[in-house]
């Protein structure tokens, strides 16, 4: 069987016990875009069908931004951020999303032309042994004094906006 074939036996399997929600881990990242787009359609049209919740985990983000009502961004284990998908791409306000949004390419050219890239410093620190305080603080551009020291909790800035950042 093609890559996608194999997909579409897997999405059958899970749908065969008639769940509610589907947890789905990286389900495309292996397959060609062309048939990526053809899964992705897929997962659309079995939601509306069968009324179905995908936890969708994924590293692209225009893919994410494809299926998703809500997102969560994650950094080392961690929601950093969680809004409806359309907040988090218009305002987006933990320092780690700014910088993964800002390597997404925009379709508009003039857009895209004006932004420029969040490139991020150091390596992702080792979840088994976090740096104190924020843990994405020794990458963070906005670092303060209480980055180093205090762990940030996750809080709610707007309505159904929740980021753990100090400095928000
Ligand atoms: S808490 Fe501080 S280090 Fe962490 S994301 Fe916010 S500004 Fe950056």
């Amino acid at each position: 069987m093609s890559g996608g074939q194999r997909q579409r036996l897997g999405i059958a399997r899970a749908l065969a016990c008639d769940p509610k929600l589907i947890v789905c881990d990286e389900p495309i990242s292996a397959l060609d875009v062309s048939i990526q787009a053809q899964i992705i359609n897929l997962f659309k049209e079995l939601q509306s069908k069968f009324n179905l919740t995908y936890l969708f985990i994924a590293h692209d983000l225009a893919v994410v931004r494809h299926i998703a009502k809500t997102i969560g961004v994650m950094y080392l284990g961690k929601i950093v951020e969680i809004t409806k998908a359309s907040d988090l791409y218009d305002n987006p306000l933990h320092p780690y999303t700014k910088a993964l949004l800002s390597a997404v390419p925009l379709i508009d050219y003039h857009k895209e032309k004006k932004r420029s890239r969040i490139v991020l410093k150091g390596d992702i620190p080792s979840p088994i042994n976090p740096p104190p305080g924020c843990p994405f603080h020794p990458r963070c551009a906005e670092a303060t004094e209480i980055c180093r020291r205090k762990m940030p909790q996750l809080k709610e800035v707007d309505s159904g906006h929740k980021v753990a950042c100090h400095n928000v």
